[in-house]
């Protein structure tokens, strides 16, 4: 149990996750925690399912509050570090879900000494499955890195990287769920092909992501030992095998990944 008032500025999608899975784990209870937003309706909703507190006010909530998870979108943020700036000092910890904004910039916008960690979560967190990235910044502690990283690792698996490598993490697993989601799409299509109706396809596809991922985890082995184990001599793995390898989907990968991963520096 963390022992802390957690407020979570922006109470949309991600919010929710995240306050959906410090409940379940135990991490914190629902009167530790206050949900902000701007409609009312939205509010209600999240009180009555989760129990947790609310307000229209984020400074209220800031103040309030010992961990501040700031949850709005990107283009949103710079006006609600301005906005809950006067209610920010350095005995709270500041946690950033927002792509491409620089602790830098939350640091001066949230004034002289504010402890602020930024992370980089993604989609699959909404179904407690997420991969997230946390970067610390220049006055964040160790505590502070492990109190934000048990509130990820209650929607999925966490690690801890230098803020230089938030791009690249976004490259990967950040947008990684929209490359699945269209390997999956085309594995379907494919299943259409060659005979199969496509909600069988479909569910075939998702099932094997899904399986051969968990078994990945699970053995702790390498990925290619697992190829290997599927892949008889003259039989149907390797015919498949092979056609991928003459498209280039392993150098398709590496270029989405780096392409992404470009275009999030340019953004940030
Ligand atoms: P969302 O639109 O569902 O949630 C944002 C919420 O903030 C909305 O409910 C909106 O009403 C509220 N809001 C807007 N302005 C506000 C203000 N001034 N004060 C209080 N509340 C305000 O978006 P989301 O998908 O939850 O994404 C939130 C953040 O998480 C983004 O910065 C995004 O980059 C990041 N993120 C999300 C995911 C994901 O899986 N959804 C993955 C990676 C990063």
């Amino acid at each position: 149990m963390l022992e802390r008032t957690i407020a979570f500025i922006g109470a949309g999608n991600m919010a929710e996750a995240l306050i959906k899975g410090l409940l379940r784990a135990g991490t914190a209870r629902p009167d530790s925690i206050i949900a902000t937003g701007r409609r009312e309706e939205r509010l209600d909703t999240l009180r009555r399912t989760y129990g947790v507190r609310t307000t229209l006010d984020n400074v209220a909530a800031v103040r309030e509050a010992d961990v501040v998870v700031l949850a709005v979108k990107p283009q949103a943020l710079d006006k609600v570090l301005i906005q809950v700036a006067p209610a920010a000092d350095p005995k709270k910890l500041f946690i950033s879900v927002a792509a491409g904004v620089p602790i830098s910039v939350m640091e001066r916008r949230l004034g002289q000494g504010v402890r602020v960690i930024r992370t980089m979560p993604n989609t699959p967190s909404l179904v407690g499955m997420g991969a997230c990235a946390l970067a610390s910044g220049e006055h964040g502690t160790e505590e502070d890195m492990a109190v934000a990283s048990r509130i990820f690792q209650s929607v999925g698996i966490t690690t801890v990287v230098e803020e230089n490598l938030l791009d690249a993490v976004t490259g990967l697993s950040g947008s990684g769920p929209a490359y699945i989601f269209l390997i999956i799409e085309a594995l379907s299509d494919a299943g259409v092909k060659v005979g199969l109706p496509r909600y069988t396809a479909q569910k075939l596809a998702a099932q094997t992501v899904l399986g051969s991922a968990q078994l990945l985890i699970e053995t702790n082995a390498h990925p290619g030992q697992l190829k290997d184990q599927v892949t008889s001599p003259g039989g149907t793995a390797i015919a498949g095998l092979h056609t991928l390898e003459a498209g280039g989907l392993r150098t398709t990968l590496i270029n989405a990944v780096e392409a992404a991963t470009r275009r999030s520096r340019e953004l940030g």
